[in-house]
C-alpha cells in the first residue's frame, strides 16, 4: 500500500470538518490553539514513517504522556502498581472526583487524571520528580530517535497555576493514604510530563514498540516484555478516552489515547502506530476531527481489531 497518498486522502476526507469542536480553554496556551490545525503520521515496522498535513508540528502531549509514564512505572513497580490504581474503564469524565471518593482514593484506571497522578507518584518512588522527569524525557527521546524532544516549561507553569482541580484530586488521593511523595512533588512531574512537546511523527515512532510485543522493531531494543505491552494496549483500548472509550472502540477499534490538546495516539498491533492532531474537541475531550480521520484510516486499511466492515454512516 502507498501510505503517503493514503494519509493525504484521509485528511482530505475530513477536511470539511476542520475547525469543528471546541478547543480546550482552561489555560491560555491551549485556548490560543488554531482549531484548523490537522496532522497525521504513521510509523511502521520497517522504520518507514509518513506524515501529512500538520503531522510534523509539535503540540503538548498532555494525557498521551500517561501511556509512557505507565510503561515506566510498571517497569519499576511491576504488578505492585495495581495495589494503587485499578484497571477498569471509568465511564466518567477525565477528572472526576466523585468516583475517587466512592473508591476511597484508588483511581479506577491509570489513564484518568487521578490515575495518572498516582502513576507519577509511583514513578518517582524513592527518587525526586526532577529525576523522574529526566527519565521520562530520556525515554521519549530514545523511543522517538529524536534528541530534540523537550518540555514547554512556560506551559508547565500555566498548567500548575490553573491546577486547582488536579491539586484537589492529588490531596484527596493523599488523604486516603495512596500517595507516598508530597503532593507538590508529584504534581511537578505530572505538569511537566503533560507539557512535553512532540509532533505526530515523533509520537507514532515513540509508541512503535507497543505494536510489536514490547520490542522496537527498528532499533531491536527490548523496551518491555510482551505481556506488559499487551496489557498497556488493553488499557488504552478500554480506558484511553475517558467516558468516550466505548465510542472510540466502536468507531476506530484500536488501542488509543487522546489528549486535551487534540492529539490521539493509536496502536495497530503487528503493523505500526499512528497519531493524529486536531485541537477541536468533542464533549468528552477527544479530538473531534482526529477521531474522524482515524475512522477513515481504518475503513481504508481494515486495521480495526474487530473486523474489516465499512461503516454504514
Ligand atoms: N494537563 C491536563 C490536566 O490534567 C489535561 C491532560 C489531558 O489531556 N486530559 O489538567
Amino acid at each position: 500500500m502507498d501510505y503517503q497518498p493514503l494519509l493525504e486522502e484521509v485528511l482530505k476526507d475530513v477536511s470539511a470538518y476542520r475547525g469543528q469542536g471546541s478547543v480546550a480553554g482552561y489555560i491560555p496556551t491551549l485556548a490560543r490553539a488554531d482549531p484548523n490545525k490537522l496532522g497525521i503520521a504513521l510509523a511502521l515496522e520497517d522504520g518507514s514513517a509518513f506524515a501529512a498535513g500538520d503531522g510534523e508540528e509539535t503540540f503538548s502531549i498532555q494525557s498521551i504522556s500517561y501511556v509512557f509514564s505507565l510503561a515506566l512505572a510498571l517497569h519499576h513497580q511491576k504488578s505492585a502498581l495495581w495495589n494503587h490504581v485499578g484497571r477498569e474503564p471509568a465511564g466518567s469524565p477525565v477528572n472526576s472526583i466523585f468516583q475517587l471518593e466512592m473508591e476511597k482514593g484508588k483511581p479506577r484506571n491509570p489513564l484518568t487524571s487521578a490515575g495518572a497522578i498516582v502513576v507519577c507518584d509511583q514513578l518517582i518512588g524513592a527518587d525526586t520528580a526532577d529525576e523522574a522527569v529526566e527519565e521520562m524525557l530520556g525515554f521519549l527521546r530514545e523511543r522517538s530517535s529524536d534528541e530534540s524532544v523537550a518540555i514547554d516549561e512556560g506551559l508547565a507553569m500555566s498548567e500548575s497555576q490553573a491546577g486547582a482541580f488536579n491539586r484537589s484530586l492529588a490531596y484527596f488521593i493523599s488523604a486516603f493514604g495512596n500517595m507516598q511523595n508530597p503532593v507538590a512533588e508529584v504534581l511537578s512531574l505530572y505538569y511537566r510530563q503533560c507539557s512535553i512537546a512532540m509532533s505526530c511523527r515523533q509520537l507514532a515512532r515513540a509508541a512503535l514498540y507497543l505494536a510489536f510485543d514490547g520490542t522496537d522493531p527498528v532499533s531491536g531494543d527490548a523496551v518491555t516484555v510482551a505481556s506488559r505491552a499487551r496489557r498497556i494496549n488493553a488499557l488504552m483500548l478500554t480506558c484511553g478516552h475517558y467516558d468516550n472509550s466505548g465510542d472510540f472502540a466502536f468507531r476506530v477499534g484500536l488501542p488509543g489515547k487522546s489528549a486535551v490538546s487534540g492529539g490521539i495516539l493509536a496502536i495497530i498491533p503487528g503493523t505500526g502506530a499512528v497519531c493524529v492532531w486536531s485541537p477541536g474537541l468533542n464533549a468528552a475531550g477527544t479530538s473531534l476531527v482526529g477521531v474522524m480521520a482515524l475512522e477513515r484510516l481504518v475503513e481504508r486499511t481494515g486495521w480495526s481489531l474487530f473486523g474489516h466492515g465499512r461503516s454504514l454512516g
